[in-house]
């Protein structure tokens, strides 16, 4: 059959000498293959093949026809998927030893499909012990890995914790000659020493200023480092709020002015006197002031407010009886809501949640470490606060922050 068929493949090879060797090595191929023209007719089949679709001894073998004999299917949807750059598409069909697989590809230049048939893929049965085994196998891997895991988390925690304690006692480091430069500043800035020209004056005020910046860098990280190690205590004693502020105001209203930036106040009579701890709040408010102006250009205005507020938390401290509830009207304030408002750069809404984590800046180039935020965050918490921004880019910031007064409710004092 080899032979009768071959008649186009033999326009193709060189001789029919060449043919033969040709016919006895694909014979020798150990899988049914077939090869035909576009149209379907069987160029030529090896023995496996003429085996498989017991075509031996069928006189009938001249009409064959791919598509109609033996993949049933029609050539032109089979040429769209091979033309279309699949590379091999596979087929059903039937073969004297049962249901097989074709593997058809096209070869373009001839024109030309081939196809090799071989048994079709099983699905193997698997019983209840071999499943419950493969499970079994599966949980054991899973916990291997997880065990994996949590030993590199655990390592990895132990390296950041002890990177931690390294850089915070560095920076504890940098404290003391850090405020012996600023003491001498401040001594020369005096005068006492003698008197200064205008330029040396003013060289000394840029020199004092960034010495400022460095010591609320180290003073920033060594907050932080403090916060992460869990050392940092909180001191919660009756303090009054306004006095909190206006020490902020007094200490940034020379640099608002050399920056040419309006700073403005607005704080309500009724501000109460609560416990919190007195520094570390004063720090909340530097940070948040701090950022305000390094975000202001010239010609903009900042504003620090602070009023009573009533804050209602979701899960609030046991509801006040329902006749009390009737008499009052407005709720009394349980809280301080203190805000920053700027007229800067503003912030746009995918940042407004993230600023408030480690080191993130949205602005690479300004400068900062990205804690100040983080750092406020944590401090207002364990002052059972929140603080949150309201911000869009080119219309300014207005960072704000509340503080329970009514302590003793949550749970410390
Ligand atoms: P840093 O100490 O580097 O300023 P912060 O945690 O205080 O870090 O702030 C994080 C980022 O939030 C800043 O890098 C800045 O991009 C942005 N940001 C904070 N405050 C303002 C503001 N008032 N206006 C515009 N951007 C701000």
């Amino acid at each position: 059959m080899a032979g009768n068929k071959a008649s186009s493949m033999e326009t193709h090879a060189t001789g029919s000498t060449l043919f033969g060797l040709m016919s006895s090595l694909l014979d020798a191929v150990d899988k049914p293959l077939l090869v035909s023209d576009r149209g379907g007719r069987v160029l030529f089949a090896n023995l496996h093949a003429q085996d498989a679709l017991s075509w031996k001894d069928d006189p009938d073998e001249a009409r064959r026809n791919l598509f109609r004999d033996v993949l049933h299917v029609d050539s032109k949807g089979l040429f769209g998927q091979l033309e279309g750059g699949e590379q091999e598409v596979n087929l059903p069909v039937e073969s004297a030893h049962g249901p097989a697989r074709a593997r058809i590809r096209w070869l373009p230049e001839p024109d030309w499909l081939v196809v090799f048939a071989e048994p079709a893929p099983v699905d193997v049965p698997i019983n209840q012990d071999q499943m419950r085994q493969t499970v079994n196998d599966l949980l054991q891997e899973r916990e291997i890995t997880y065990r994996n895991l949590l030993a590199a988390y655990l390592r990895l925690q132990e390296v950041n914790r002890q990177k931690t304690v390294f850089l915070g006692s560095a920076a504890h480091e940098l404290k003391t000659p850090l405020a012996v430069m600023k003491g001498y500043y401040d001594l020369l800035l005096s005068g006492s020493l003698g008197h200064l020209a205008e330029k040396q004056r003013e060289i000394l005020q840029e020199s004092k200023q960034s010495c400022d910046r460095l010591v609320r860098l180290v003073s920033t990280f060594l907050n932080y480092t403090a916060l992460e190690s869990g050392k940092l205590v909180l001191q919660f004693q009756d303090n009054d709020i306004r006095d909190c502020l206006n020490d902020v105001v007094v200490r940034w209203n020379e640099a608002f002015q050399r920056a040419n930036v309006h700073f403005e106040t607005q704080f309500d009579e009724q501000l109460p006197v609560f416990k919190f701890d007195y520094p570390k709040i004063q720090q909340c408010i530097t940070n948040l002031v701090d950022n305000a102006l390094k975000h202001t250009p010239k010609g903009g205005r900042v504003l620090l407010g602070a009023k009573p507020h009533f804050w209602e938390r979701r899960v609030t401290p046991a509801a006040p009886p329902k006749e009390e509830r009737r008499s009052t009207r407005r709720p009394h304030p349980n809280s301080v809501l203190i805000s920053v408002a700027d007229t800067g750069v503003g912030i746009s809404a995918e940042y407004h949640q993230e600023i408030f984590e480690d080191f993130v800046r949205v602005d690479p180039s300004s400068s900062g470490m990205g804690l100040g935020l983080a750092i406020t965050k944590r401090l207002i918490q364990a002052h059972h606060g929140k603080i949150w921004v309201d911000s869009e880019p080119g219309r300014g910031s207005s960072f704000k922050f509340l503080l329970p007064t009514k302590v003793e409710a949550y749970g410390y004092a």
